[in-house]
């Protein structure tokens, strides 16, 4: 059976979007026959003269109506098509890290939009966001036995992205059982639950940053805000931090981070509560720490939520320095891929200054190697953390 053509017509796409792996529900000629085709089918993409723009997959349902997977038509989309890319992506890994602990696969970065998947040794957490990815589970599955021969698989097909693609939210054990596992980073040892964690159970994107504050923290009092697991109070206290406080409203979260503390050989404080009341009450108490970390969930989840989200940053970085001691450190983080570097800097300068704190940025990063981006996606890249000097 021949693959279905999917056309652009001419003059569509600009060409300044050549090469990038989206193509959008405008671009394309939506006739009867490609509206019929079923959501996540792998099609040809052609320009009106027959030109080749790559095979790729296809979602009528969807504002990125389609993502390339290769720079040629007829191009075969199998185990071995993801045994490929896979195991390009793990040699990037393998490079970059000496410990099988990472971002394995980070979507249009590794050439797999629409999939993600994290590694804890010997077990893995697979994401599909799109319903092309979630057509293709069986042939990743497949593709990461022959690379990996895992012991656990889990599916964390929960991220609520997934319903703009029309799918359904689910977690599933593919292989083997596994649900507490420990993570090794930075020579610390955390312990992340796979099943009922956030996300694919662990942040492996704050690594580089977890390590940054930690060489700042010997002999500092931290509050670690939105600690979750605490990732990285954890480190600080490893790194002779004098008290650690980890401040988040889950419960669960706490308690994993103080299992974790312990198997370290660390303290940590954990205390329940939400961040801005909990900031609020400890300014008023004329409480202050020398080191203050906020990395929220993400302010700005679409872009309709981008002013609300925007001063939402601002207010945060306002309370955060009102705790920050003088001559502390404030790191504050967005995982909003929605709000720009630039706006969310500005917003936390705002925040600085309503404070009345002098400020200097001796900072500014995002999330590890093991996150590439795609090159003409560069929006992609959603982690921003600032670390300010405060006087
Ligand atoms: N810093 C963490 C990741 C933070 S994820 C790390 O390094 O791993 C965001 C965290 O914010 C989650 O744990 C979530 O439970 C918590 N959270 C969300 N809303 C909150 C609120 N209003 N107050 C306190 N914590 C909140």
């Amino acid at each position: 059976m021949s693959r279905k053509a999917i056309i652009v017509p001419k003059g569509q796409r600009a060409k300044s979007r050549d090469g990038s792996p989206w193509i959008f529900s405008n671009e394309i000629r939506m006739d009867p026959a490609a509206k019929a085709l079923a959501p996540g089918s792998v099609v040809n993409v052609r320009g009106e003269d027959g030109r080749s723009l790559g095979t790729g997959y296809f979602n009528p349902k969807s504002l990125i109506a389609i993502r390339l997977l290769a720079p040629d038509c007829d191009a075969v989309i199998d185990a071995g098509f993801f045994e490929e890319r896979l195991g390009r992506a793990l040699a990037l890994r393998r490079t970059i890290y000496d410990k099988p602990y990472y971002r394995l696969c980070h979507a249009e970065g590794d050439g797999l939009p629409g999939l993600v998947i994290d590694r804890f040794d010997d077990t893995l957490t697979v994401q599909t966001g799109t319903a092309g990815m979630e057509r293709q589970v069986e042939a990743i599955a497949a593709a990461l036995e022959k690379l990996l021969s895992p012991k656990t698989v889990i599916l964390r097909n929960d991220t609520p992205s997934r319903a703009l693609e029309g799918l359904d939210a689910y977690v599933r054990i593919l292989k083997g059982e596994g649900r507490r596992i420990a993570v090794e980073e930075n020579g610390a040892r955390y312990i992340a639950d796979l099943t009922e964690g956030q996300k694919t159970g662990w942040y492996y994107d704050q690594r580089d940053n977890r390590a940054f504050i930690a060489r700042l923290a010997k002999g500092k009092t931290v509050l670690d805000a939105y600690s979750y697991t605490g990732g990285f109070g954890i480190l600080a206290a490893k790194s002779g931090a004098q008290e650690v406080v980890c401040l988040d409203s889950s419960a669960p979260a706490l308690a994993l981070a103080e299992q974790s503390a312990r198997a370290n050989g660390v303290k940590i404080t954990p205390v329940k509560s939400d961040v801005f009341e909990e900031l609020e009450r400890l300014k008023a108490a004329a409480e202050s720490f020398d080191i203050v970390l906020a990395d929220p969930p993400p302010f700005v989840k679409s872009k309709k939520d981008l002013e609300p989200g925007a001063k939402a940053y601002r207010k945060l970085a306002r309370l955060a320095a009102d705790v920050t001691a003088p001559g502390g450190l404030l790191m504050v983080a967005s995982c909003s891929h929605n709000i720009p570097p630039e706006r969310f800097a500005q917003e936390c300068a705002q925040g600085l200054m309503r404070a009345g704190r002098r400020a200097a940025l001796i900072h500014q990063a995002g999330a590890g190697p093991d996150h590439p981006v795609h090159p003409l996606l560069p929006e992609s890249a959603y982690l921003k953390a600032l670390v300010y000097a405060l006087d």
